[in-house]
This record gives C-alpha cells, structure tokens and sequence, in this order.
C-alpha cells in the first residue's frame, strides 16, 4: 500500500484558508456539486473552495495515477469509491501537491484555475454518493442505557445481547439527503398513553439522532466475511448523519420488527465525506469491552477516532444554540466490529452503502445525543434563549450537527449538516 503523504502536518497551500476552517489542505474530502452551469462534477474542498476534479483531471493534473477518463464526471462517487483505497490514497496525495504553496503549477495558471475552483457559495452540494443499502447501528453503551433505563427501568436498561453483538436494523436509502434540504414532520399512526386505540395525525414526538455513517466500498462477495482486523480498507470515508425519528409512531410500531416509518421519513447527512486516510492521526483506543466476545470481534489496535460533536438547535428567526457536545470515541462497537459483524454470515457490502453508528451519546448529560434523552422524554424540557421550552423539535426549527478532530494545530472537520423540520401536510381523507 502507498504511503499518505497527503497529510503532513506543516504542508500550507496556495489557496487561503481560515484559522478554524475543517478543510485545511490536509482534509481534502470528496463530493459532487452542481456548478452554476449546472455541470455535477465530483469534487473536492479547500478553505472557501470547492474543487472540480473532473476539470482537473481533464486538464492532465492526475497524470501517472491509473484513472478512466469519466471516473470524475459522474454524480456519485462510487466508481471512484470502487476504484479502491491505494487510488483514493493517490489521489489525495497528488491534490496535496497541487494545491502546496510551493507548487506552481496550478497556482501560476490563471486560466486553468478559472475551470477549477469556485467559490463554495456557489455550487450546490448533492448527495456524494448513491446509497445502495443503509444499516444503522445502536452502539452507543451510555445512549442504549439511556433507553433502556426510561422503557424498561434501570435493571434491565442492557438488553441480554448487547455486550455481544453490535445491534443493528436495515434502514432505508431512498429517504437520505443532503445537508441544506428541508424536511416535513411526519404523520402516522400513535397510540395515546393509557389507551388501546391508536390515533392518526402528525407526529408529536419528532426527535434528532447524533450519529456519524461510514460509506464502504465493494467489499467482499456473497458469503465470505470482512476480517475485523482488515475492515478499514473497505471503508472510504465519513459523514455526520442525523438520524430523524419519531418517537411517538416508533413506540407503537417498534414490536415486534423494529423501527419503521418512524425512522424512513428523512435522514440528512453532511455531503463531504472525510476519508478514514484523513482521519489517520486522529484514532485512539475504543472502550474496554465488558464481557468477552468471539474472536471475529476482537480488533486490535486503535480503531475508535476522536471526532468532537456537536448539535445546534435553531428556531425560526433566532440564533442557533448548541444543545449537545458529544464525541465519536465513546462508541462502545467500532465501525471494524460493526463491519465483521455485519458480513459474517456472508451478507455482501456494496460501493456507497451507508452504516449509521446509532446515537452517539457520551457520560454527561449535555453529552446525550437526542432530544429523548437531553430532555429524558419530556420531563426536563430544554430552556431556549427566546424564552421558549423544547421538549422534541417544533415545526420550522432547524438542526445543525457539526463534527471536527483537533491535535497538534491541525483541524479536521465535517462541515455542517443541517435541516429545517416543515410542519406535516395537512392529509385530507
Ligand atoms: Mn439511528
């Protein structure tokens, strides 16, 4: 495997970037915009500027690295996600270079950068990939205790199986978006506490899930399993994903077949996708696991990665508020283990498939990644600085999830995802 040469820490480039921008030189993530001509090209980011890497490539600045001509004119990226981790890491690096302050090449040609860069105002980000299969995950210990303990009690928060296997559901794909995109609350099916008939209307209880999503590549064919300990090279890259849900329709449907239409109505996610090669300097030790487990689990090495979290809450015509700080480390099931558990039955994992981690809740209450347990069902409600109260998210408020990793002067973000909760259609019948 090649060397990442693209993240050396005292590499500057030519193009400005401020202080706290998450795309330094040494982020370089990849997505697909729509330029003001309506060109979608896949691209990358630097500070304020979107890159098209179609033009680049066009213009022979990917020469020596074994590309097809179209592999960067598409509006997804799994192609190129498919095309492997040894030419993700090669091209990171060759951007690197171009883009160092010492390079020339680009820099010098204004006529060149003229079909390269925009400004990120002025393209539209677009779903990055196109998502085959999304599974989401619960392997937050703290956020399933959180659960467990306010529907079950404190005795039996931990489900049997919990410390065994990470737990997961199959989700829906049609129903992720983009950052930016806004969403409608949903209607359905509930059921009045103390009754046994369920009443139709819009969902009362409209939550958000801090969560993160891994996007794979062609993994392994059907039947045979990824190893725990090689699953990182079947994994591209990250997104922040908030996981909507209605708490209300997910209480009466939930049983026995897990969440339905509480979970598919919308899912959002940050269009860059920060590759794991990005994330590199940022790993650490994932939690001690509390009960033995079998030996397909058992990663070794740093396979957690200190990612700060943080979700901001904004009414209508008010300013944003962080409600939550949280971090990805405390996730009890790493993405490695989640992988081998996923596949050792032989299920097949597919370029552009999605894993959703579950909400990523930390040991602190402000640290709790939905409002469920920021407000413990309802009983604490949050205290906005309009005055108002939330208990769950009210028409027209939007959500904002931000994630970034920080060590040694070098910040790594995520960029923002963010929605805006519409009320329901009004459904006449
Ligand atoms: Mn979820």
């Amino acid at each position: 495997m090649i060397k990442i040469t693209a993240n050396d820490p005292h590499r500057k480039s030519w193009l400005d970037v401020a202080d706290d921008s998450d795309f330094p030189i040494q982020n370089l993530p990849f997505g697909v915009f729509l330029t003001a001509d309506d060109i979608v090209t896949i691209g990358t980011r630097i500070g304020d500027y979107a890159i098209d890497l179609a033009a680049l490539h066009q213009l022979g600045y990917f020469e020596g690295i074994n590309l097809t001509d179209d592999i960067f004119l598409q509006d997804t990226l799994n192609d190129f996600i498919s095309s492997g981790r040894k030419t993700w890491r090669a091209v990171r690096n060759r951007l690197a270079e171009i883009f160092d302050e010492n390079n020339s090449e680009l820099r010098d040609n204004q006529e060149h950068r003229k079909n390269i860069l925009f400004n990120i105002d002025q393209v539209e980000m677009q779903l990055p990939v196109q998502i085959g299969d999304y599974t989401d995950f619960y392997s937050s210990k703290e956020h399933a205790t959180n659960v467990g303990t306010m529907f079950r009690g404190k005795e039996n928060a931990l489900m049997p199986n919990w410390l065994h296997i990470p737990v997961g559901y199959h989700g829906r794909s049609s129903s992720i978006i983009p950052s930016g995109i806004n969403i409608r609350r949903p209607n359905g099916q509930t059921i009045p506490d103390g009754s046994d008939t369920p009443v139709f209307g819009p969902s009362k209880q409209v939550d958000f899930e801090l969560e993160m999503a891994f996007i794979t590549t062609d993994g392994n064919a059907l039947g045979e399993p990824i190893p725990v300990n090689e699953a990182e090279d079947y994994i591209f890259g990250l997104v922040l994903f908030n996981d909507w849900s209605a708490r209300d329709i997910q209480r009466w449907e939930y049983v026995p077949l897990g969440p339905f239409l509480a979970k598919n109505f919308a899912s959002t996610i940050s269009p860059w996708i920060v590759t794991l090669d990005a994330l590199q300097s940022f790993k650490v030790e994932s939690p001690k696991m509390e009960k033995p487990v079998f030996p397909y689990l058992q990663s070794t090495g740093k396979k957690s990665y200190d990612i700060h979290l943080e979700v901001y809450l904004q009414p209508e015509n008010a300013e944003a508020q962080k409600i939550c700080s949280s971090n990805f480390k405390y996730m009890y099931w790493n993405m490695s283990q989640q992988l081998a558990h996923h596949t050792i039955n032989g299920c097949n994992v597919n370029s552009g498939d999605m894993m959703g981690s579950g909400t990523i809740s930390g040991p602190t209450p402000d640290s709790y990644g939905s409002m469920l347990e920021l407000t413990w069902r309802g009983q604490n409600p949050l205290k906005m600085n309009d005055g108002s109260e939330r208990k769950f998210i009210n028409d027209n408020d939007s959500v904002i999830m931000k994630g970034y990793c920080k060590k040694d002067g070098i910040r790594i973000g995520f960029g923002e995802c963010k929605s805006k909760l519409l009320p329901a259609l009004d459904l006449k019948f």
